[in-house]
């Protein structure tokens, strides 16, 4: 589904990823760990074009991009993308914000669309709040409504990076709840996260990335119990 090969990328002297190798299949879901600096936004923004890569490719769904005669808007489409702050339309409903893109960027009818995202709503558990305003609601409930966003353009995979690290810790269960569901009926997701729990219970592959390079890769059993890098055993006798 997503491949990047001998991926590098420079911000200038920085070299802030090292000949990156990562190939995800479809409905796999891949947790990305490692210190701060290490590259793993850069990593995300680069797999969804957010970021120019300096070197190397990224195949996304068979096709590179960006290619001639496919415009990076429908990659982005394709691709959805969950930050650490909500990023919602402060101005809009949370309904109108998760409405905007199908219907603005997509053009399809808003009569489906708004079907479509009172769904999305539900199955997030804040349809009760649609009409409100995001300084209405909840941390938790406005991540929620920023995955309804990105679900609202039927994604392909979905990217998370560090979506409950702005959040109040009684918040984060039911972000991370959201996303166990998510990665449950077989999305692929990449997700960027210090959440150890969701790593072990929702992960089929953790990363472990520093300096901008991919230093370890395992799954979530294998690499909680056997860690076999330094920087790794390092990395994980401070945060568990
Ligand atoms: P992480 O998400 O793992 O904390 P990042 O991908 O954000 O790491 O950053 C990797 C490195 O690249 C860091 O040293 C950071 O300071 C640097 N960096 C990130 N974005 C930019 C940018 N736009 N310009 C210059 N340096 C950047
Ligand atoms: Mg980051």
């Amino acid at each position: 589904m997503i491949v990047l090969s001998g991926v590098n990328k420079w911000f200038g002297e920085l070299h802030v990823l090292r000949d990156i190798n990562l190939s995800i299949g479809r409905g796999e879901v891949v947790v990305v760990i490692g210190p701060s600096g290490s590259g793993k936004s850069t990593l995300c923004r680069a797999i969804n074009r957010l970021e120019p890569i300096s070197q190397g490719e990224i195949v996304f769904d068979g096709v590179r991009l960006p290619e001639e005669g496919r415009p990076l808007a429908r990659l982005r489409s394709e691709v959805g993308m969950v930050f650490q702050s909500f990023n919602l339309f402060a101005h809009k409903t949370v309904l109108e914000n998760v409405m905007l893109g199908p219907v603005k960027v997509r053009k399809e009818k808003p009569a489906v669309v708004r079907e479509r995202a009172m769904g999305l709503l539900e199955r997030v558990g804040i349809a009760k709040q649609a009409d409100k305003y995001p300084a209405q609601m909840s941390g938790g409930q406005q991540q929620r409504a920023a995955i309804a966003r990105a679900l609202a353009m039927q994604p392909k995979a979905m990217l998370f990076d560090e979506p409950t690290s702005a959040l109040d810790p009684e918040m984060v269960g039911e972000v991370l709840d959201v996303m166990t569901t998510l990665a449950g009926e077989g999305m692929t997701m990449v997700v960027v996260t210090h959440e150890m729990g969701f790593a072990r219970h929702a992960a089929n592959r953790v990363v472990f990335m520093a300096d901008g390079q991919l230093v370890e890769e395992a799954s979530p059993a294998e690499f909680f119990a056997n860690p076999r890098s330094d920087r790794a055993k390092d990395f994980l006798s401070k945060i568990l």
